[in-house]
């Protein structure tokens, strides 16, 4: 069986992983002429199913909880598995109870335990919420090894096309091209984000800091890089990023601790969620054409579920047979 997939974001790439592992003859294409600018590439890689809570419906934790293990599984050695922590400055205090109470999978963790699992934090914050299960990768280290896997298990890659044929003409297409998909109802989320390096601040894991306005996360990257976003706008203009929504994550970045004050501003970025109304992702099939799309602020998190929902179909009763002689051993 052959398919080709629409887009080499974090949707297209996941859906060629699940499908080049059951052998079916997988080209993927895309107009850019690189993995980089997308959405998926401007993203935290945060795998936070139970802080997504805050803002998401249930079914973002049930669909996402098994991400860490997928990532883990399509690529060793990627994912960190140190939890998130979750902290909001003295005078927004309250803002740390609301967050526990629209969330769940955490532990309310005083001053010590914030020092002793981030000692840079340490005397910052008297109270925090600790996500222990939760996860990150570097997003843009996850993109580029995936492709180099897939390459490996035979995927064919196609940059600067947009209207390339899989040869012999594909029996699937899916169309995994973010905002580009153009699918009734699909919106688009402007989100804006920094990088910052310094050696003045260690974090071991995804720190979100609360604010009644603008809720930041502080993603630690290697190299001394720190990732932090990221603004929600409804806007699909994805020009630069304003100096508003600088100042706003500077300060944030700096309230989690005024060393990043000093430190150096490497990049700028601004990436375009493609959401439905309901903030959920959908896999539809029309024919012989798979579209996944909608992944909103959820595409690493929620990008393996939907790939396997769309293998399924691709593959229907083939992988049903699978199924039964998997349980048969
Ligand atoms: C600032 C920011 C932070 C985020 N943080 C997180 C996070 O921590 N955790 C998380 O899980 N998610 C996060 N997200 C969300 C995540 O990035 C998106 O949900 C995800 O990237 C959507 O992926 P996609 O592959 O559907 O779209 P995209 O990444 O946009 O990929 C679509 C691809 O399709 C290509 N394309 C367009 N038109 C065509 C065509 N006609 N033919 C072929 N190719 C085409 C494009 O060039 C592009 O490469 C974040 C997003 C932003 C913006």
């Amino acid at each position: 069986m052959k398919l080709l997939i629409r887009g080499a974001g974090v949707t297209g790439l996941t859906l060629a992983h699940e499908l080049a592992l059951r052998g079916v003859d997988v080209t993927v294409v895309d107009v850019s002429r690189q993995i980089a600018g997308n959405a998926s590439w401007q993203a935290g890689g945060m795998l936070a199913p139970w802080c997504e809570l805050e803002s998401a419906e249930e079914a973002v934790l049930t669909l996402g909880r098994g991400a860490a293990d997928w990532w883990d599984a399509a690529l060793p050695g990627h994912v960190m598995r140190n939890g998130t922590l979750v902290v909001a400055p003295a005078r927004d205090a309250d803002e740390l109870d609301r967050f526990g109470r629209r969330t769940s999978g955490f532990r309310k963790v005083d001053a010590e335990t914030i020092a002793a699992l981030e000692p840079d934090l340490e005397g910052r914050f008297g109270r925090a919420l600790f996500f222990a299960d939760e996860a990150h990768l570097d997003p843009r280290k996850a993109l580029l090894g995936l492709q180099k896997q897939l390459v490996r298990m035979g995927v064919r890659f196609e940059f600067g096309y947009g209207a390339v044929q899989a040869p012999g003409g594909p029996d699937f297409d899916a169309d995994c091209t973010g905002i580009a998909g153009r699918q009734p109802g699909l919106r688009s989320v402007r989100g804006e984000m920094l990088i910052l390096r310094t050696s003045e601040v260690a974090l071991a894991r995804p720190v979100r800091l609360l604010h009644p306005r603008i809720p930041v996360y502080v993603v630690p990257r290697s190299g001394n890089l720190f990732m932090v976003g990221a603004t929600m706008i409804e806007s699909d203009a994805a020009g630069p990023v304003t100096a508003r929504s600088v100042m706003e994550l500077l300060n944030a970045a700096y309230a989690l601790h005024p060393a990043f004050g000093e430190a150096e501003l490497v990049e700028t970025g601004t990436g375009i969620r493609p959401a439905f109304a309901d903030n959920l992702p959908r896999v539809e099939r029309e024919g012989n054409t798979i579209r996944i799309n909608g992944l909103y602020r959820h595409g690493f998190l929620l990008a393996p579920a939907m790939a396997r929902q769309a293998a399924a179909m691709i593959l229907g009763t083939e992988m049903e047979k699978e199924r039964a002689l998997e349980a048969h051993h």
